[in-house]
C-alpha cells in the first residue's frame, strides 16, 4: 500500500501575472505566503509564449467547460444574457484573451509548500473577479478590475494572481513550468514549530 505523503509536504503553483509584476506587488504576494508559515521551493521570472499558456490552462482536459459554464452563469445571475449558450465557444474566447494577457511581459512563477497549501492559496488569493474578491485578499486589495471592464475591452479579468485550483492540477502545474531539479528539498526552521507533534527542542 502506498504510504500518504504528510500534509506539510502539499505544494502548490503560485504566478504573479504580468499585470502583478507591472504593479510591483511581487514582494507582497510573497509576504503573504511567508506570513502563513509556507515554504518557496521555487521561483522564476519567464516570459510565456502563447502556446504554453493555452497548455497551461488546458492541463485540465475540463477546464474549458467548467470555465464556460462558470461565465454563463455569472451573466445569468446578473440577469444578462450570455454572449454564447455554449461553454466552449466562450472558452476559447478567453483562451484566446489569456494568450495576449500572460504573454504580455515577465510572469513571476513560484512553488509554494506546507500543509494546505492548495487550499490556503487560493483562500488569500480570492475569487476570480477583483471587483467581488473578499477584501483582505490580494485580488481583492489590490486591484478594481471587472467582467463589465473587461467585457467591454473584451481582454482578460486583470487579478494579478495564479494559484492551483486542487492539488490534482497542482501536480499537472508545477512540471509544466519548473523541472524536477528547480525544486529545492530543504528545512525550514520554523517547520519545527508548525509541525513538530511536541515541540521539542525549545527550551534549553
Ligand atoms: P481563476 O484564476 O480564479 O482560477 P479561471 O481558472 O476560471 O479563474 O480562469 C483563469 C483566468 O482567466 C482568470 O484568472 C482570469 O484572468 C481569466 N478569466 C476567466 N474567466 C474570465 C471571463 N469570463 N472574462 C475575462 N477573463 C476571464
Amino acid at each position: 500500500m502506498a504510504v500518504k505523503k504528510h500534509l506539510s509536504k502539499e505544494r502548490t503553483l503560485v504566478m504573479v501575472k504580468p499585470d502583478g509584476v507591472q504593479r510591483g506587488l511581487v514582494g507582497e504576494i510573497i509576504k503573504r505566503h511567508e506570513a502563513l508559515g509556507f515554504k518557496l521551493v521555487a521561483m522564476k521570472t519567464v516570459v510565456a509564449k502563447e502556446d504554453h499558456i493555452e497548455a497551461h490552462y488546458t492541463l485540465d482536459p475540463e477546464w474549458r467547460r467548467v470555465t464556460g459554464e462558470k461565465t454563463i452563469a455569472g451573466y445569468k445571475s446578473k440577469g444578462q444574457t450570455p454572449p454564447s449558450e455554449d461553454p466552449f465557444e466562450i472558452t476559447d474566447n478567453i483562451l484566446k484573451c489569456l494568450k495576449t494577457y500572460m504573454s504580455s511581459g515577465p510572469i513571476v512563477a513560484m512553488v509554494w509548500q506546507g500543509a494546505h497549501v492548495v487550499k490556503m492559496v487560493r483562500k488569500i488569493v480570492g475569487g476570480t473577479e477583483p471587483l467581488t474578491s473578499d477584501v483582505g485578499t490580494i485580488r481583492g486589495d489590490y486591484v478594481m478590475d471587472s467582467y463589465e471592464m473587461s467585457d467591454k475591452d473584451n481582454r482578460s479579468i486583470r487579478n494579478l494572481v495564479h494559484a492551483s485550483g486542487s492539488v490534482e492540477e497542482s501536480n499537472l502545474e508545477i512540471p509544466h513550468w519548473f523541472d524536477e531539479s528547480e525544486l529545492i528539498d530543504y528545512k525550514l526552521v520554523s517547520e519545527q514549530i508548525l509541525y513538530d507533534v511536541n515541540l521539542d527542542g525549545i527550551m534549553e
